[in-house]
């Protein structure tokens, strides 16, 4: 083989031994799990996927299917993706699995035991001449639906029934078992079968989760962020808050510690308790979403800690306002609320146009700078100008300026550019629609803790805390056990 390159003077790139094929969404929320990337690697071969597996990766006779722990953070992944970067001289495949996470969280539990899939969104890519793959996050252990479709994740195949491992003839978007392709197209979803809103909101977290970038979390951060909280919220007694995280007081003792690293699954739970995104977690000191007042209020006392600096509305107002102005200021909300001692959360909820439109001019500012030159697409500006103006007048704006563009294809910042008041107008409408939106769901959920305490009441049970949050499955944030303790006592006075 030496020869043949020897005499050619241009010289070659690096040649891999197995096709490079590229990692589907890399980068994104919806990147392709390892396991769903060999299998089309062994189909691109040409290859059944224990061949590949065999020749390529593992050589070993013993290997009757695809190892189950493919993609999270263990060594069989770490050796597979060590292999296959190599060969494929692909640099991005260990982006298909956790690794990147390993020493931040628990490499146990982060699996799922079954494979499991959205029959819809198999379908649209095949409708859509796309490739058909299996993303990282179905296979992770706290995935139970699609966030795209609103329906639940499937894990056994509508013929043989089967959920089977991935042997030989294993192929993305068909049982592994008899072969059938497992998508569908949509078909009314009777009203019953709604999904729960805490298992929506924690599938948005893990969404959020697998867009952060492991190697901007300092590592011990989450330790030191339990270790702060307990201190802030009970002195320091740990018991108490592990009882409403869901934890046994044991292991968060460890957590807080340092010996344990927290479960993907209990992140969420944190998160979900504090009413909190995962990027809040890692990276907005906890004096920010913890709101010790609410605390104290159920549980035990604590001291307030000091050194908080406080704003007032108006002087807050100003400040945003004096950067929406500002031609050159591109501060990013987090520094925002870093310099005014506020958390952003707190900002967006009080002053939802000012922060929507800083955070758009700064996502402008960084598409620009990222734009390639040359290869200038025309657009139609006044057709969307006009297309938009209708939809102003139809009435609730329900997507952001970005997805709309998406949608009827023109590039978001454009808008700012040439019709900077219908972006305006659609900014501020669509953060009115969330604002809207997030108080629909909260009283959605309030209801239901009131209507499930009188329930308890009249089945004669006592409505605890422990067996609400058990009845509407979820585990209550501070604002909604203060309704339930309203909902107890209320429902007591009536009974006198
Ligand atoms: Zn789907
Ligand atoms: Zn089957």
């Amino acid at each position: 083989m030496e020869w043949y390159d020897q005499e050619e003077d241009i010289p070659t790139p690096p040649r891999s031994r197995l096709y490079n094929l590229p990692l589907i969404g890399n980068g994104t929320t919806y990147v392709e799990s390892l396991r769903s990337y060999i299998l089309r690697l062994a189909e691109a071969h040409g290859m059944s996927v224990l061949d590949l597996i065999r020749n390529e990766i593992q050589p070993s006779t013993v290997i009757k299917m695809i190892p189950r722990k493919l993609g999270g953070i263990n060594q069989i992944t770490a050796a597979y993706v060590d292999i296959l970067e190599k060969a494929t001289t692909n640099p991005f495949l260990h982006l298909s699995s956790l690794l990147p996470w390993a020493n931040k969280i628990a490499s146990s539990q982060i699996s799922r035991q079954t494979r499991a899939w959205c029959p819809l969104c198999f379908q649209s890519w095949k409708d859509n001449n796309q490739t058909i793959y299996e993303p990282l996050i179905w296979q992770l252990t706290p995935s139970s639906i699609c966030l795209r479709h609103q329906i639940p994740l499937e894990s056994t195949c509508p013929i043989c029934k089967s959920s089977s491992d991935a042997k030989s003839k294993a192929m993305n978007g068909h049982c592994w078992k008899c072969g059938t392709w497992l998508g569908r197209p949509p078909q009314p979803i009777p009203r019953t079968q709604a999904l729960d809103l805490a298992v929506v909101e924690m599938h948005q977290n893990l969404e959020q989760f697998l867009s952060i970038q492991p190697g901007s979390v300092p590592e011990n951060s989450l330790r030191n962020t339990i270790e702060h909280v307990s201190k802030l919220l009970t002195k320091g007694n740990k018991a108490e808050l592990a009882r409403r995280l869901g934890i046994r007081v044991g292991r968060f003792a460890s957590l807080s510690e340092g010996t344990t690293l927290p479960h993907l699954m209990e992140l969420l739970k944190i998160c979900q308790l504090f009413n909190i995104n995962p990027e809040d977690l890692f990276f907005t000191p906890c004096e920010k979403w913890v709101n010790t007042q609410d605390f104290k209020e159920i549980a035990v006392a604590s001291e307030e800690s000091g050194q908080r600096r406080y704003v007032s509305k108006d002087e807050a107002r100003r400040y945003l306002e004096s950067i929406v102005n500002d031609k050159n200021n591109f501060l990013s909300l987090t520094q925002i609320s870093k310099n005014l001692g506020v958390h952003s959360i707190t900002l967006k909820k009080n002053f939802p146009e000012l922060t929507t439109i800083i955070t758009q001019k700064r996502l402008y500012r960084i598409h620009k700078a990222k734009k390639p030159k040359g290869k200038r697409r025309k657009i139609n500006w006044p057709q969307i100008a006009e297309e938009l103006v209708q939809m102003l007048n139809d009435g609730d704006i329900t997507e952001s300026v970005r997805a709309i563009g998406t949608r009827l294809n023109f590039p978001f910042p454009g808008l700012m550019r040439e019709y900077p008041q219908i972006h305006e107008e659609i900014t501020k409408r669509y953060a009115l629609y969330r604002e809207k939106e997030r108080k629909r769901l909260f009283d959605e959920k309030a209801n239901n803790i009131r209507k499930t305490v009188m329930e308890l009441r009249s089945q004669n049970l006592q409505p605890t805390l422990k067996l609400v949050q058990e009845r509407v499955g979820q585990t209550l944030s501070i604002d909604l056990i203060k309704v339930w303790r309203r909902a107890v006592q209320t429902d007591l006075n009536e009974n006198f």
